[in-house]
């Protein structure tokens, strides 16, 4: 389908939104409650576009692209609207972004940024200065919070946790756990999917605080080494220190964004002193670090003339749910082909 953005004729496909569709042509529309994965929400009014034929400013976030639509993003009218509303939400939150962990990674930075807002215009009385520290893994400041709702419809709609919900009214609006009660206290179960879908620093990883800044961290893609779902998720490393200080999901198969706690939290073991790093053998009653070829060629030994002393059948292999299909082929492959014997077994097998 043949749109255009700003006089520049866009490609389209059916069913997209005006702000899907300015996405995936390199348009950039400031939004702050979409996100692709709990979908149109409509609520922050920060996307707001001219579209032709259509009264007043029409939220690109709601509105379905037609052939030939002609949309407007950059022209004053938009723009002041855009502001109005960035500067409206700075101002009636505490976006202090120097000592703030999102700061560089914010979509209301990035939205405030682009639309040339160098101070908040508004003093629109006191904000809310609670702050829960209460969860294990999860820090939540209120005054940070633009109610865009994208982590109540991450909890309730992509988890299925349930734990989340607006609270109170009005000027008291906030995000809420069960009836109101401390996160730690709550029936949480700190997946972290809200802290990966809020797009300020509102809800944030408490282990991550402090530990670097996300331009100064450098960014491994990786598989999840817990169990065989094999979740797909990114390492955020202080390469200076060696360390990972901060795991999140990447938006593919299998999990879409979704970690477990473990998955998401629990990363300290790759540099854990007592990590094995390297092959050892036994040797006069003492383990001493060898070579990989020493070590393999040691093993293979042993085997071979274990088999070749009480037959295959003394042999067995045990795969395991916590490594890949492609190494637990090998191990079955190994065992009957090369050793000879059937006995293979799988940890997930019950
Ligand atoms: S949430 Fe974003 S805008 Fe607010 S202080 Fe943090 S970085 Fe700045
Ligand atoms: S950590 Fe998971 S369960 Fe807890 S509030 Fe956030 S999304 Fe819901
Ligand atoms: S906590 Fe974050 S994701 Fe949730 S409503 Fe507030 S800004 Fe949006």
């Amino acid at each position: 389908m043949k749109i255009f953005i700003n006089g520049k004729e866009c490609e389209a496909r059916q069913n997209q939104t005006v702000l899907q569709a300015a996405r995936e042509n390199g348009v950039y529309i400031p939004s702050l409650c979409y996100h692709p994965k709990t979908g149109q929400a409509g609520k922050c009014r920060v996307c707001v576009v001219e579209i032709e034929g259509m009264r007043g400013l029409q939220t690109a976030c709601t509105v379905p692209i037609k052939e030939n639509m002609k949309v407007t993003t950059n022209s004053e009218t938009v723009r002041k609207a855009q502001r109005l509303v960035v500067d409206l939400l700075l101002s009636s939150g505490k976006h202090d972004c120097l000592s703030c962990e999102q700061n560089g990674c914010c979509e209301l930075q990035d939205a405030a940024y682009m639309l040339g807002i160098e101070h908040p215009s508004f003093t629109l009385g006191d904000c809310k200065t609670e702050v829960d520290n209460s969860s294990e893994f999860i820090y939540r400041e209120h005054a940070k919070c633009i109610q865009c709702g994208r982590c109540i419809s991450g909890c309730n709609n992509t988890v299925v946790n349930e734990v989340l919900d607006f609270g109170m009214r009005g000027h008291d609006t906030q995000v809420i756990c069960d009836i109101n009660v401390p996160m730690g206290k709550s029936s949480c179960v700190q997946c972290g999917e809200c802290s990966q879908l809020c797009p300020t620093g509102s809800i944030i990883d408490k282990k991550t605080r402090g530990r670097g800044r996300q331009w100064q961290l450098s960014k491994v893609n990786t598989t999840c080494a817990y169990c065989g779902v094999g979740c797909q998720l990114t390492l955020h490393v202080d390469s200076a220190a060696n360390k990972i200080v901060q795991v999140t999901g990447r938006e593919v198969v299998p999990n879409d964004g979704m970690l477990c706690v473990k998955g998401r939290y629990a990363y300290e073991f790759p540099s854990h002193e007592s990590r094995l790093k390297y092959p050892m053998i036994k040797k006069n009653g003492e383990h001493v670090r060898v070579s990989w070829d020493e070590a393999l060629d040691y093993t293979a030994n042993r085997i071979r003339e274990i088999v070749q002393k009480d037959g295959p059948d003394v042999f067995s292999a045990f795969g395991s749910g916590r490594i890949t299909n492609e190494n637990n082929y090998a191990i079955q492959k190994f065992t009957r082909a090369v050793i000879g014997t059937n006995n293979v077994d799988h940890c997930a097998r019950t």
